[in-house]
């Protein structure tokens, strides 16, 4: 029996309706539900990297985001006398990654952008208002129950259902408590008048009393996160209790409350994140305190990773490919939880040194054993590459219809494309080449003097079956 699509998506968040672009693109059929009758239109992640950008890229997606954006300036640490304890300011120009090293965005507009975004496709379905109830792998296939009675086949599922994934609880699959857990509450305001004294690094206050963050969002929304005492209990926020929490730095005369609500940061990771053709992604998989603006990065990392190789199974790859899913992910996304955690530490200043004081750098962690045989370049983040022309700037990624190609620091005729570029960090691995996947990782390393096309044959099978993606940028 043919299913009713390749790919059920559960959840409508950012993580999930990535991955419907990303199948759109490739051409293949996905259905996203999404429980809620409506889409959730306050904020919560305020920031993304320059990696995420180069993933929305690759989803030919950031020419409509980037025009909706704030390039980030950083980060301070400060103590409760205002002295800085870390400095973790970002450059002013473009990185390796071929974008800013940090956006501050707004995760309605950008759901929304991404929501219209599924227009293009003639192949996705996005269904509101339709939660997922049951989920079984047969075998052959997957099958989903649904709210509404009705029941959903289809080659593989991915659970984007976030921090309390139904998904996760339906196939028992437990969560890894890594040992942070803290109430906090998370203000935002929309100033009515400018107030540039606040500033626009985010400030991290960190006072064991009254630990707090604040926030430059894009526009005129601003945000502050308080930890809250140990013994507060229940949910419910008065507004004077918000106000009396501003009072250092705000009062209603600056601005209007948007939201005040209480949320439980936490640290974990799931047990496994496949059952059989079943995957979890984004907050189903892990989650972190908000410290570093990371939780939702790591969801579209997952999906970078296992768009391709899905396409690839679709197309008639080897399934064993999936295996490497989890094993590159978990243990990138485990690299950005236990800094959240130590970071959080510091804020709290229940450990000193958590984080030597001093500048602090991004953090761009390789990915776990996978695909590829381990060495320098191989599960790394290659550089992106940019180069000026007429027509405006042409980065490296864009060169390859499907996403493999081969960075090289000589011009060399291999079969596929191939960009001259990123010699520094080609000579400081001791590599002629590196082949890249189509999440930006290396697969394969090339090191000086040895024959790239030899090099490169086993891999021609699965540049030459993974479709392309043939839809244009919005
Ligand atoms: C205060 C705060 C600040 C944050 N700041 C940042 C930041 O600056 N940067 C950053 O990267 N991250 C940040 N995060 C984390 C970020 O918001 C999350 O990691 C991200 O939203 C997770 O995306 P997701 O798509 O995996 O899950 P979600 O956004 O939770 O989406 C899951 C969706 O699945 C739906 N769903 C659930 N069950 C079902 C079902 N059975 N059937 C169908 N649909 C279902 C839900 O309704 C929901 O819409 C922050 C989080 C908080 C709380």
């Amino acid at each position: 029996m043919t299913p009713d699509t390749d790919v059920l998506i559960v959840g409508g968040g950012p993580t999930g309706l990535l991955m419907a672009h990303f199948l759109g693109l490739r051409g293949f059929r996905a259905i996203v539900v999404e429980k809620q009758p409506q889409p959730y239109d306050l904020p919560r992640a305020v920031h993304f990297d320059g990696e995420v950008m180069r993933i929305l890229q690759a989803a030919r997606l950031a020419g409509r985001v980037r025009p909706q954006t704030l390039i980030g300036k950083g980060m301070l640490f400060q103590d409760a006398g205002g002295n800085t304890l870390v400095d973790w300011s970002r450059a002013r120009k473009i990185g390796a990654t071929g974008w800013h090293e940090s956006y501050r965005f707004h995760q309605p507009t950008l759901e929304k952008n991404m929501r219209n975004g599924l227009r293009r496709f003639g192949r996705v379905v996005y269904r509101q208002g339709v939660g997922v109830t049951g989920l079984s792998d047969t075998g052959g296939n997957v099958i989903a129950r649904l709210s509404d009675g009705s029941a959903l086949t289809a080659r593989f599922a991915v659970a984007a259902d976030g921090a309390q994934s139904s998904c996760r609880e339906l196939l028992g699959i437990d969560l890894i408590d890594l040992g942070f857990e803290e109430r906090w509450l998370v203000i935002d305001v929309r100033l009515k008048r400018p107030r540039p004294d606040l500033g626009d690094y985010s400030i991290q206050h960190c006072d064991a009393n009254a630990p707090a963050t604040y926030v430059r969002s894009t526009g005129n929304r601003r945000r502050w996160e308080m930890r809250l005492p140990a013994d507060r209990t229940g949910d419910h926020v008065s507004d004077d209790e918000v106000w009396a929490g501003l009072a250092r730095w705000i009062t209603p005369k600056d601005a209007e409350l948007e939201r005040a609500v209480i949320y439980t940061f936490r640290s974990r990771l799931a047990e496994t994140w496949q059952r059989g053709r079943i995957f979890l992604a984004g907050d189903a998989a892990h989650q972190m305190p908000p410290f570093m603006g990371q939780g939702m990065c790591a969801g579209m990392r997952d999906v970078a990773n296992l768009e391709w190789k899905l396409a690839l199974v679709l197309a008639g790859g080897d399934p064993s490919l999936l295996q490497s899913y989890e094993t590159e992910r978990a243990a990138n996304a485990r690299a950005f939880i236990d800094l959240s955690v130590r970071l959080g530490r510091l804020i709290n200043q229940t450990a000193a040194g958590a984080v030597p004081a001093g500048r602090m750098k991004s953090i761009w962690p390789a990915l776990g054993p996978g695909l590829g045989r381990p060495g320098a370049g191989v599960g790394e983040q290659v550089p992106q590459a940019l180069q000026r022309g007429p027509d405006g700037v042409v980065r490296s990624d864009d060169i390859s219809p499907n996403g493999f190609y081969l960075m090289a620091r000589d011009d060399t005729a291999c079969g596929i494309p191939v960009w001259r570029g990123a010699e520094d960090w080609l000579k400081a691995r001791g590599l002629s080449a590196v082949l890249v996947r189509p999440d930006g990782h290396g697969l394969l390393a090339i090191p000086e003097g040895a024959a790239i096309i030899p090099a490169l044959r086993p891999f021609v099978p699965m540049i030459t079956t993974l479709p392309d993606r043939a839809s244009q940028q919005v």
